[in-house]
């Protein structure tokens, strides 16, 4: 029997603003530990939250970016449970009333956004373990999907163009590796053309997206082969080891929490007016797909481009700069891709600069050859290309009467093939035009060259 996997992703974003979720501490990744603490994120009791609202409206710009419907009224709920990373034993949530509702990543559906508190990270040593409370309070946003993945592959797109969405939108910097973006992988697998899912496991743990791809493609093999043993998958969370790529048991059904949530008493529900929505509304950046759509239909450009372009928001900002002053966006794009994408943290050279040394290119003023020449020049020293040329000496030789008394003297040397010309050996003009460029020490422009020549051997 064939099977297939089903896949929903919890993803928890940590936002980007400069104080936390209910006190006014600073948000910061790499402090030293516990030095960004107050009673309110440190979890003292008696202690009053006093809701970010930066926070919410960097969720509600989210949940406009993704298609979602926003909730005009939404409350705060304690989610309760004892962990040394959460010493008032409960996070303040969202769990009936999310801020956000539907929307889209791509064709998979989004079933909720919420807003809660970063808790705290644990450190374990040898003998000891220690708690760091910079982290505990950061404000988190939680991205909950439908299940409608259906493999480790649209797992990969989803958590990618959601990232791309995010950091476009200047929500959060998505690091994994810093924890910005943590993602939590529900799995269980059906015999095809099954309508019922099966009994999900969650994995935990990965720290890169293409973590999660692995994790999931190991995950969904073993739960194969557990069924076809005749084996029941049961509802547990799984632990992913990238080191040696398996998954196990972390807990089971039988050892989930009851979070006993109830409305939190010390905040009021958030209502968002509809002049505030209409606020961040119009902040909505130009979504990725949209900006593709938008490079080709305004630049000529093949989809492949504005994908590879789009990719990144500053080099699609960069290149719309070049492109701007150009006549040539096509070209733009072919030296912002190869020569400038992979080193382009590094680049200094202007997008003016750029769209100077495509125009002197197509003027004929350099040859393609030389373009790249000065191109790696203007990389190292910042100089204009016209300055470039000038140094190099690089300048074709394309004023019409200096071409034209070279075209004569090569004519004038090779009478031999000048007369195969004539007899109709076509090919014999390619050889003139060689003596032409030689007799300019390579500085001929190539296309005016071949003109003069046509035009005076058939004249
Ligand atoms: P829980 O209450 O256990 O957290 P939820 O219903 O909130 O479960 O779903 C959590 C995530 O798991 C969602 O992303 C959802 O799409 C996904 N999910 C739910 N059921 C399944 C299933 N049978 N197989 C795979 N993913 C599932
Ligand atoms: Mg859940
Ligand atoms: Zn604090």
């Amino acid at each position: 029997m064939e099977y297939e996997a089903v896949i929903g992703l919890e993803v928890h974003v940590q936002l980007k603003t400069h104080s936390k979720m209910f006190c006014g501490c600073a948000t910061a990744f790499g402090a030293e530990p516990n030095t960004l603490v107050c009673p309110v994120c440190l979890g003292y009791p008696g202690v009053l939250p006093v809701m970010n609202a930066e926070a919410v409206r960097k969720t509600i710009l989210s949940g406009l970016m993704l298609g979602c419907e926003i909730a005009r009224f939404s409350k705060w709920d304690r989610k309760n449970y004892f962990y040394p990373d959460m010493p008032k034993n409960y996070q303040i949530s969202q769990y009936d009333l999310p801020l956000c509702k539907g929307g889209r990543v791509g064709k998979f559906g989004i079933t909720r956004i919420h807003l809660e508190e970063d808790v705290a990270k644990s450190f374990h040593f040898a003998e000891t373990s220690g708690v760091d409370f910079n982290r505990a309070g950061t404000p988190l946003m939680e991205i909950v999907s439908e299940p409608d993945m259906r493999s480790p592959e649209d797992a990969f797109a989803y958590l990618t163009a959601l990232k791309e969405v995010l950091i476009g939108g200047g929500v959060s910097d998505c690091d994994m590796e810093k924890g910005q973006l943590r993602c939590d992988a529900n799995v269980s697998v059906r015999p095809v053309g099954e309508k019922k899912f099966g009994e999900k496991v969650e994995i935990k743990n990965m720290n890169s997206i293409s973590g999660v791809r692995r994790a999931l493609a190991y995950e969904i093999q073993r739960q194969i082969a557990a069924v076809k043993r005749g084996e029941t998958i049961v509802q547990e969370t799984r632990r992913w080891d990238d080191d040696t790529s398996v998954t196990s048991v972390m807990r089971t059904k039988e050892h989930a929490h009851d979070y006993r949530y109830f409305p939190e008493p010390d905040l009021m529900p958030v209502e968002v007016s509809a002049a505030w929505l209409a606020e961040i509304r119009r902040a909505v950046p130009e979504l990725p797909e949209a900006k593709r759509r938008r490079f080709v239909a305004h630049y000529g450009l093949p989809e492949y481009d504005a994908e590879v372009l789009v990719a990144d928001a500053s080099v699609a900002a960069y290149y719309e700069q070049a492109a701007a002053g150009s006549k040539n966006p096509k070209a733009i794009s072919n030296w912002v891709m190869t020569e400038l994408l992979a080193k382009f943290a590094e680049n200094t050279i202007a997008p003016a600069q750029l769209a100077e040394l495509v125009a002197a290119i197509d003027a004929g003023q350099i040859s393609g050859k030389q373009g790249k020449e000065v191109f790696a020049e203007m990389f190292a020293t910042g100089k204009n290309a016209a300055v470039i040329i000038q140094e190099k000496g690089l300048a074709q030789l394309s004023d019409a009467g200096a071409l034209e008394g070279l075209v004569d003297q090569a004519l004038a040397a090779n009478p031999k093939s000048v007369a195969d010309f004539k007899a109709g050996n076509a090919a014999a003009i390619n050889f003139l035009k060689g003596q032409v460029i030689k007799l300019s020490k390579g500085k001929a422009n190539p296309q005016l060259a071949g003109e003069i020549l046509a035009r005076k051997l058939q004249g």
